[in-house]
């Protein structure tokens, strides 16, 4: 997961640069922004491209004949070219464009369930999922008279192999699995559960949220069947996301939502489909959000990724022996295979107590459920707080963030 690379051929201060809100105070204090698995922040090279896109170049892509239409209709049709680089896909075809991680799962839930559930068959997902893999596999499962089983986890918030692959049988379907969970940090070996399944010939949809902004991603080497991210998690702007589908999956479904821009033909009788990812995109798609991505992942392979990466690892490992040293704090997610998240509780103090008390001192945290309710439900706890670092935060904040801790101890002790 980490690269061999040196941390110390990181430039954190040039990187922190290219970050413009990373300067500003909040309640007249330096803010420290440890909210990343929400949302990451933007960069100056997406902040521009976005400025150049609507001052010099918007239009609607792929109607036109006009020059502005031409211009956005190659720079959209660029941005999927530089995803599909990003994450080694054979084809840019088979990178859909979708409004962020959310809507991709919904779009293989129904573009896949509609096809290929039927009545009695079985659907696994995983105990640490988003709610965003949880639920369309529900709403198709209900439409389609199937049922959801659940991969366990154990105590430290990593799945249990055995109880998977026991799982799994002639009526699985699909196994919708996070490669990183959001709530507790853990990297699941999405490989091993990949090529588990293909063995039954089942295909897997993995939600890559939390995992394309962190560690290098390969979809081919994974072998994934589709891969679900969204843009504003990985430096990109909101209303962008991707939704990567092996082609011959992506040719047998049929598409979720109708409209314009995805059809060849249309009488009142029948509609025949345009191709791939046509097929996927219906109406205008957030084409200056999509242009922004792409504009994003210029910007991180501008800088050196791997160090960058290997950086953020490191600071996780800092702040995690940090607060694992406080008396009264107690982490929510001990994997051995972590991600950027920090997820815990303080004895006898509500975490969202913890989330405002740490605001009135610049450090944005998150607190609550994560929209991973189950996560909660099996720790037996209502919410945690959550830190979460990307590659621009530095070990300063990691120690305010400790110190802040401290002081909520001593104020509700
Ligand atoms: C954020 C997140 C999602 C949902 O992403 P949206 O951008 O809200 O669509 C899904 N899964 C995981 C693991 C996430 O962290």
């Amino acid at each position: 997961m980490v690269s061999a690379k040196q941390t110390s051929d990181f430039d954190l201060d040039t990187v922190r640069a290219d970050f413009p809100v990373l300067s500003r105070k909040v309640h007249g204090e330096q803010l420290s922004y440890l909210d990343n698995a929400s949302s990451s922040q933007v960069p100056n090279a997406v902040i521009e491209r976005e400025i150049k896109y609507l001052s010099e170049e918007h239009s609607n892509v792929h109607r036109g004949v006009h020059t502005l239409s031409q211009i956005a209709t190659n720079e959209f049709e660029r941005a999927r070219e530089s995803v599909r680089a990003f994450i080694n896909a054979a084809e840019a075809k088979e990178c859909i464009f979708v409004r962020g991680c959310t809507e991709g799962i919904n779009l293989v839930a129904n573009g896949y369930g509609r096809k290929f559930i039927n009545e009695g068959d079985e659907i696994l997902v995983s105990q640490m999922e988003h709610h965003a893999n949880i639920v369309p596999w529900q709403m198709i499962a209900e439409q389609r008279g199937a049922r959801i089983r659940v991969i366990p986890m154990n105590e430290n918030g990593e799945l249990i192999i055995d109880e998977y692959e026991n799982l799994l049988n002639e009526r699985t379907r699909m196994v919708a699995v996070a490669h990183v969970s959001n709530a507790l940090g853990t990297v699941n070996p999405i490989r091993e559960v990949i090529a588990t399944a293909h063995k039954f010939g089942i295909p897997v949809c993995v939600d890559g949220a939390q995992a394309v902004p962190h560690f290098r991603v390969d979809v081919r080497d994974l072998d994934a069947d589709f891969y679900a991210f969204s843009g504003h998690k990985m430096f990109a702007p909101t209303g962008s996301g991707v939704v990567y589908g092996k082609q011959e999956w992506l040719e047998k479904m049929d598409p979720w939502q109708g409209g314009g821009s995805m059809i060849r033909y249309v009488t009142f009788e029948k509609t025949r489909y345009a191709g791939l990812p046509e097929k996927f995109e219906a109406g205008t798609p957030a084409i200056e959000s999509q242009i922004g991505l792409g504009a994003a992942i210029d910007y991180l392979n501008s800088i050196d990724l791997d160090a960058a990466f290997a950086w953020e690892h490191e600071l996780l490992g800092y702040a995690t022996e940090k607060l694992s040293a406080i008396e009264g704090v107690r982490i929510i997610g001990t994997a051995k295979n972590k991600a950027s998240v920090l997820s815990f509780t303080i004895e006898g103090v509500h975490p969202h107590d913890i989330g405002t008390i740490l605001d009135q001192q610049g450090i944005a945290i998150r607190a609550g459920h994560h929209c991973a309710q189950p996560v909660m439900q099996f720790f037996g706890i209502p919410a945690t707080a959550r830190a979460s670092f990307a590659f621009y935060n530095t070990k300063e904040e990691a120690d305010r963030l400790a110190e802040a801790i401290e002081k909520v101890i001593q104020v509700f002790g």
